[in-house]
């Protein structure tokens, strides 16, 4: 029989009613009650470490979650997190970083309906992650939602009220899972080598901006001010605007002249940047010697560079480790 620890965040699916809206007051004892049938396969443990909406979750959350694995680690064989569904891309993406090369599954979930309702995903979602959890094929950091399972750097909220609300952004499901039967579509778990490694720094002054057509250039020196890193939400493929003032381009100066990171991505969902394209995007990287964020999702990109700015502050070795493939994170890393 497997042994599982469930670890409680909060979200929807721990959310009742009240005067002020739906609000996180279920525990992870009572969660338990609502799939019995789990204990057909593993014996599950649970732990209450928060219970708030994940819209409050912080960077020192995702550190907290992956000290709790760290501390039990070796006293079960997978762990599954609830969590609310809004920041949950976000806290697959972090904890893919801060928890690397593990052969244990760690899976995330949550559900769009409070799991005491008649009617609700989260009943299933739960049971699915918990079945997924004590897989033997099953490993490293996912997103277990609506039956299919998702790489932890891959996933983002698609949708807001339905239940299929998680996409694998440019990257396969790992799998599916259907009336309690898990379908590998990849089945990798052969390939890993070397220990679980944890991590448990981060550095959170990582800003993302969105290019918007009337978006003056004096925002991002203004950032540059309050963040280490920077990652510009670039229209298509990625590019800067290039006025006649130059405003864009003496902002971007002064960030690198800093000695800090800018890194282009793409405000499109699917098949990422490249931005050796077009003249906007070309002139820009080869001067300065933008990253680039490629295939990654934008929440993957904001959690990899706080955890990269965590362990160093090194341009080089930035660099490096920005384009090293962490999770199924990066796949398309063309010739930087
Ligand atoms: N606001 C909720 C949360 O993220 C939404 C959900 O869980 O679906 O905590």
């Amino acid at each position: 029989m497997k042994q599982i620890l469930m670890i409680a965040t909060g979200g929807t699916i721990a959310s009742k009613s009240s005067d002020t809206g739906l609000k996180p007051l279920i525990t992870s004892d009572e969660l338990l009650t609502y799939v019995p049938d789990a204990r057909g396969f593993c014996h599950a443990d649970t732990l209450q470490l928060l219970n708030i909406d994940s819209t409050n979750m912080q960077p020192f959350h995702w550190l907290k979650i992956a000290d709790a694995i760290k501390k039990h680690y070796e006293a079960y064989d997978g762990f599954v997190i609830c969590h609310g569904t809004d920041t949950m891309a976000y806290t697959a993406a972090a904890l893919s970083y801060l928890i690397q090369n593990s052969k244990k599954p760690i899976v995330i979930t949550g559900a769009q309906k409070p799991i005491d309702l008649e009617i609700t995903d989260a009943k299933t979602n739960l049971m699915d992650s918990l079945l997924f959890a004590s897989h033997d094929q099953a490993y490293g950091v996912t997103l277990v939602f609506d039956g299919k399972v998702i790489a932890g750097t891959r996933a983002k909220k698609e949708r807001t009220k339905s239940y299929n609300a998680f996409s694998s952004i440019n990257f396969p499901y790992i799998a599916t899972i259907q009336d309690q039967h898990v379908i590998f579509y990849l089945d990798d778990k052969k390939l890993l080598t070397g220990p679980v490694q944890f991590y448990n720094t981060l550095n959170d002054r990582v800003a993302l901006l969105k290019l918007i057509p009337s978006m003056e250039a004096g925002v991002l020196t203004y950032l540059a001010d309050h963040y280490d890193a920077l990652i510009l939400e670039a229209f298509g493929v990625g590019g800067l605007p290039s006025y006649e003032s130059g405003d864009f381009h003496k902002a971007i100066d002064l960030w690198i002249s800093a000695g800090k990171t800018v890194v282009m991505a793409t405000q499109v969902t699917n098949e990422g940047s490249n931005m050796s394209v077009y003249e906007v995007g070309k002139t820009i990287k080869q001067e300065f010697h933008l990253l680039e964020a490629y295939d990654m999702t934008l929440e993957a990109t904001v959690t990899k560079l706080m955890w990269i700015l965590g362990q160093t502050t090194n341009p080089e070795e930035i660099r490096n480790r920005f384009y090293q493939t962490v999770n199924r994170d990066i796949l398309y890393t063309a010739k930087w």
